[in-house]
């Protein structure tokens, strides 16, 4: 009997995980389960070219649709992994028969912190994580629209850009006293905070919000801390991810802010791999363990898990990378 290697998260990095397995050779029987109904695709032209309307939706996508199928591999859409049973080396769809693995990886991702004030149910509030979030989005961000963003990180100011392309007016909110300041630090912050300047986007600094106010459900604008009021037709809330580690706490794998893994991408048990978003990894470059939320990483990852899962000796230790564009400037960031 052939092995059988299970994939639990059908983003990015799950994708080229199986990819590589096949590429490596693996004969055996691969997995790929994403409770998403689309097929694996990536995230950077969601908040970029596609929502900005200069790149088409098909182009996200990661492999073809028949790539599947023509490369043997599983892939099961719009099914949710409820349960991980470490010990018997078995899974719990939903839907589906229990399914057992002989390896398994984690690459099931991370989804946006939530918003816990009054009115996030109106319509109109919305966060970015998935395709389908995107055509929503995109749809909403029309000419006059007035935009309130609520956190000036990577989706608040991408999306930012974004409405202003279309013609909306934007405006956002940030607890912080500049941009991506953790990330970037005062000098290319501010470099951030007089580009959307620049760009007519009123950027409240050092503000909180208090609460999204509506008619009939659908919102009309925000409320602030300090008690000011910003009138809004959507609100768009960029205020960071927490990684998906349930399925592994849940099984008595080590976790701490992510699935711990060791520089070989090995979680606790011996057959579980994790990558990507959710795997906080040894990083010897590094001399300590990183969780990455990037682009690169799940790129990078997905392959190199598949290589330690084959039983090559593998060390993942890149330097993590990251990028953004917004407006015509693009930005790096190695290190
Ligand atoms: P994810 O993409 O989160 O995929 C994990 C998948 O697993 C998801 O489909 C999830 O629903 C599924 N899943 C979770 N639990 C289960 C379960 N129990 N059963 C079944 N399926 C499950 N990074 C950059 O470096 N540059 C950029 O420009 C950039 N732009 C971005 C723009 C947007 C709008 C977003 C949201 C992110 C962006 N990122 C960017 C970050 C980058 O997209 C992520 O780091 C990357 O998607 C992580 O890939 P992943 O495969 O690890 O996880
Ligand atoms: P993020 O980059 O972590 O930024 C979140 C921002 O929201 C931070 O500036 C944070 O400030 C602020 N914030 C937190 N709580 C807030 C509150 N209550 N009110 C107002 N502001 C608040 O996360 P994100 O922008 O939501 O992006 C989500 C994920 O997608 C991340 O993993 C990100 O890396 C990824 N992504 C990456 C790119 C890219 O690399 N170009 C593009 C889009 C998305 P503090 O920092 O002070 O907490």
């Amino acid at each position: 009997m052939s092995d059988t290697f299970v994939i639990v998260g059908g983003g990015l990095a799950g994708a080229k995980a199986a990819e590589t397995l096949r590429a490596e050779g693996f004969a055996g029987r691969i997995v790929l389960i994403g409770d998403e109904t689309e097929r694996p695709y990536e995230r950077p032209p969601l908040s970029k070219e596609y929502l900005l309307g200069t790149g088409a939706r098909d182009k996200a996508f990661v492999h073809e649709g028949s790539w599947y199928a023509a490369n043997d591999i599983e892939l099961l859409l719009g099914v949710r992994v409820t349960a991980l049973d470490a010990h018997r080396r078995t899974l719990t769809l939903d839907g589906f028969e229990p399914l057992a693995y002989d390896r398994m990886l984690l690459a099931t991702g991370a989804r946006p912190r939530r918003l816990d004030i009054p009115g996030t149910d109106h319509t109109g509030v919305r966060y970015l994580r998935t395709l389908p979030d995107s055509d929503n989005l995109l749809a909403s961000l029309t000419e006059g629209a007035r935009v309130v963003v609520i956190g000036a990180g990577w989706i608040g100011l991408e999306t930012a850009a974004a409405a202003r392309k279309h013609g909306a007016h934007a405006t956002v909110i940030e607890t912080a006293a500049l941009p991506l300041h953790r990330v970037l630090g005062d000098e290319v912050a501010t470099v951030y905070a007089n580009l959307h300047r620049a760009h007519d986007v009123d950027l409240r600094l050092s503000s909180g919000i208090a609460e999204f106010l509506g008619a009939g459900g659908a919102l009309r604008g925000v409320r602030l801390a300090d008690g000011s009021e910003i009138p809004a037709d959507v609100a768009i809330v960029g205020i960071g991810v927490q990684p998906n580690v349930e399925l592994a706490s849940s099984a008595g794998l080590d976790v701490d802010n992510g699935v711990l893994t060791d520089a070989s991408l090995r979680t606790s048990d011996p057959a579980i791999y994790a990558c990507g978003d959710v795997a906080n990894s040894d990083n010897p470059l590094i001399g300590s363990r990183i969780r990455i939320e990037h682009w690169a990483n799940a790129l990078h990852g997905g392959p190199a898990a598949a290589k330690a899962m084959l039983g090559q000796d593998m060390t993942y230790d890149r330097v993590p990378y990251f990028y953004s564009d917004q407006y015509a400037p693009g930005m790096a960031y190695s290190g």
